[in-house]
């Protein structure tokens, strides 16, 4: 079954236009390639699209950048234990490793697949410092249980927005929630992208300073202030061992004008949501959880189960899918099932049985913004010729 003549459509595209690439080009011609003016607007920018003054935005060059260094501060550290669902990309986990903390992986509500509350509250110790939800596909995670679970336990909260862009929960966009740190992903295929980026979200004072100071190698004062053509000076103070994370200007070029985009781009992303939902409808298939009326789903992904009585499995679908042009991906190969994490905390698929039996029947299919309906009704005939 090869779709004769079609190209391949890829499981995920950026949307650039004309807008950032003028912007990206007056950057190089500025002489200021790395972080400068525009980062510092991105940042006043993402403050103002969230609409909420008293945040604070701290870009940083990814997600896992930004998550890391608002788990470092909010002071996790050896001997701390995070908690964070098993249904997520490595990156979630990863980064309270780098802090010499302990992962504690928990299962997902069955019907969202967000991390589930009530797991969250069995797991935690007298060593548990922090929780991570991540808001799976762009679907908010269950922020009241989540926050109120926290605050009896006194946990911090720093939630996984890399989907997250725009989502919102209780009336709410993610971001302006209460938690003390919100980390969003401008990775390629992201709902907006700088190729490489992020930004950490605060309404604490004291962390967003700290975040910046850690971003670039625990100085005092950053580049832009150092160089300004009106503020001469040559001294800094380093005053922590810190990292490598700020945002180029080259990179917040692109985010100045994807994030002007983020609401079309979502509209675009639910209507296609909306024609997968009408064609799937008669299928032996679970289509992904909505949200709440009046909330927003941010679409980042479109992921399709298939019921118990399908006639194919999830690889076999998949590979039909390839063979009609058509890229898929699975999110996640969730982390009990790899190796590092599964061996070093002794791990089992019986321990997440929901996260397990949803990976196991779970495909995601290409929701971008540069599909056509052409694209679209493409892969709906293919799904629906595989599975009838
Ligand atoms: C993409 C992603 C990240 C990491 O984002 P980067 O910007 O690539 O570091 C973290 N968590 C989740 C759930 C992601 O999908």
């Amino acid at each position: 079954m090869s779709d004769a003549g079609r190209p391949f459509l890829p499981f995920a595209l950026p949307e650039i236009g004309e807008e950032e690439i003028a912007e990206v080009v007056d950057s190089l011609k500025s002489g200021w390639v790395t972080t400068g003016p525009k980062a510092r607007r991105f940042e006043q920018d993402f403050v103002a699209f969230l609409g909420d003054l008293s945040l604070h935005a701290v870009a940083v060059n990814s997600a896992t950048a930004g998550l890391h260094l608002a788990l470092e501060a909010v002071g996790i550290g050896a001997g701390d234990e995070v908690i964070t669902t098993t249904h997520t990309f490595t990156a979630t986990a990863e980064v309270v490793r780098y802090l010499g903390a302990d992962v504690t992986l928990v299962d997902i509500d069955p019907a969202t697949l967000n991390i589930d509350p009530a797991a969250v509250e069995a797991a935690i110790t007298p060593r548990t410092k922090a929780v991570i939800p991540v808001h799976y596909a762009g679907l908010a995670a269950d922020m009241a249980a989540i926050g109120d679970i926290a605050r009896r336990h006194g946990l911090a909260v720093v939630e996984d927005a890399a989907h997250a862009l725009p989502t919102i929960h209780g009336g709410r966009l993610v971001g302006t929630l209460d938690s003390a740190a919100t980390v969003f992903s401008f990775y390629a295929n992201k709902t907006i992208t700088t190729g490489e980026g992020g930004m950490l979200v605060t309404r604490d004072a004291a962390l967003a300073r700290r975040a910046q100071v850690m971003r670039l190698h625990g100085m005092s004062r950053d580049a832009f202030d150092r160089f300004r053509a009106d503020r001469p000076s040559w001294y800094y103070e380093i005053v922590a061992p810190g990292f490598k994370y700020n945002l180029t200007d080259i990179a917040a070029a692109l985010g100045l004008h994807q994030l002007k985009k983020a609401r079309a781009f979502q509209a675009r992303r639910a209507a296609i949501a909306d024609a997968y939902d009408a064609a799937f409808a008669g299928l032996p298939v679970i289509t992904p959880p909505r949200p709440a009326e009046a909330d927003l789903h941010a679409w980042h992904l479109y992921v399709l189960r298939l019921a118990d009585d399908a006639p194919i499995g999830r690889d076999a679908l998949i590979e039909r899918l390839f063979a009609a042009g058509i890229g898929c991906s699975v999110h996640y190969i969730p982390l009990h099932l790899q190796p590092y994490w599964r061996d070093r905390y002794a791990l089992t698929p019986a321990m997440f049985p929901h996260s397990q039996h949803a990976y196991e029947r779970m495909l995601s299919l290409p929701i971008y913004t540069r599909m056509t309906d052409g694209d679209v009704a493409r892969v709906v005939d293919a799904v629906s010729a595989s599975l009838r």
